[in-house]
């Protein structure tokens, strides 16, 4: 059913005072109503116990709560979480929650699909579809609060306390509807996650960096995963358009980056690929030589299914982190989390379609083999 009302979920606060004036109301209902969603979490018009239940009748011919529709929820054994969600129009997108000592990330994505085709990334292999909205941008943090059972928000000792823009999608390539949704996960009166908490992970859209830190004023983390621009040509493909001194010069220049904000280079480690030493030593000369605030990441490849990649040693990925921290830079190595539940970007949506195929497929044999034959 097409809805013809309007979600309440994913309009800025300048938006749900024009919503609440177009049916009549003050500015002050914006505020009432902005606190029910985003700091009670609350899932029905009907749950505003301080508005009237007049008011509940008007608000609900024109708006309604658009909750994320949970298709496939996993829990790893080792407390990581993942969600698929379904949206409005069929497509699949999906988080992950990762705790971790005193602190929990939910990396969320920005498109269904993406359109950079790294190539050694699942969600590459799926073709960019489109843009999500801001709503379903914060409508996953929202699912995964419900989850977690961490409404209200505010709360202390809560698992989810940082976002990362690092799930599916390139979410510079979706600015506009990146910094609304970021602009509403910040407020203070509502989902209130401090901007300090949150990084935006890009592959290289050097022409937004500036923005980014300009305008949606969070960390930033880099899909680095190449000190060459040979190899970063193949492995993150926009550096063909913006190679690798462009990029580093917009890091430079990030604003708001220092050494107390560093910008996370983040580093996939594929075997004979790009994990030697001289690898390791030539990324610490590039941080230095543009001044890069910089720390690493170190990301044992996690393979997929179908990719020709493979995960480097432990002894290559130790390696290569010592002599990162014996050039002064810090590397820490990403432990792999939620091995067996497809925690990696897209695998999951990867793995749903490839059951939707493979019922497809059984239903057409079944009905192949149903057919009367034509002719005897
Ligand atoms: S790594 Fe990020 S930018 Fe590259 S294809 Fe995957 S989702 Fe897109």
């Amino acid at each position: 059913m097409t809805q013809t009302r309007t979600n309440l979920i994913g309009l800025t606060r300048e938006e749900l005072t024009d919503a609440m004036a177009s049916i009549g109301e003050k500015a002050f209902r914006a505020k009432q109503i902005w606190h029910w969603l985003y700091h009670q979490g609350v899932k029905n018009i009907s749950d505003m116990t301080s508005l009237s239940k007049s008011l509940h009748a008007k608000m609900e011919e024109h708006f309604y709560i658009g909750r994320l529709e949970v298709a496939r929820h996993l829990v790893s054994v080792d407390g990581s979480q993942k969600w698929l969600f379904r949206l409005e129009d069929g497509n699949e997108i999906e988080s992950v929650f990762i705790p971790d000592e005193g602190r929990g990330a939910l990396c969320i994505s920005s498109q269904v699909g993406c359109s950079l085709n790294c190539d050694f990334c699942n969600t590459g292999t799926q073709r960019i579809v489109r843009n999500l909205t801001p709503a379903e941008i914060v409508g996953q943090l929202m699912a995964a609060r419900d989850s977690l059972n961490e409404w209200p928000s505010g709360v202390d000792g809560r698992l989810l306390t940082n976002i990362v823009m690092m799930g599916m999608g390139e979410p510079l390539m979706n600015f506009d509807n990146v910094k609304k949704a970021l602009t509403i996960i910040k407020d203070g009166e509502g989902t209130a996650i401090s901007r300090r908490r949150i990084t935006l992970s890009t592959a290289g859209v050097v022409p937004l960096i500036a923005r980014c830190g300009d305008e949606i004023e969070v960390d930033l983390a880099v899909s680095l995963h190449a000190a060459r621009d040979e190899l970063r040509d193949i492995l993150v493909p926009i550096n063909k358009k913006y190679p690798l001194d462009q990029l580093l010069k917009a890091c430079a220049a990030y604003p708001g980056a220092r050494n107390a904000r560093r910008i996370t280079m983040e580093y996939v480690m594929i075997k004979d690929v790009n994990d030697s030493p001289e690898d390791a030593r030539l990324l610490a000369k590039l941080m230095r030589q543009y001044k890069i605030p910089a720390k690493f990441n170190l990301i044992p490849f996690n393979p997929w299914p179908g990719t020709n990649y493979e995960t480097s040693s432990n002894n290559a990925v130790h390696k290569f982190s010592r002599i990162l921290n014996d050039l002064g830079f810090s590397a820490p190595i990403r432990q792999p989390r939620g091995r067996d539940i497809m925690a990696a970007c897209g695998q999951l949506k990867s793995d749903s379609e490839n059951q939707k195929l493979k019922a497809l497929a059984a239903k057409r044999k079944a009905e192949h083999d149903a057919a009367e034959p034509l002719s005897a």
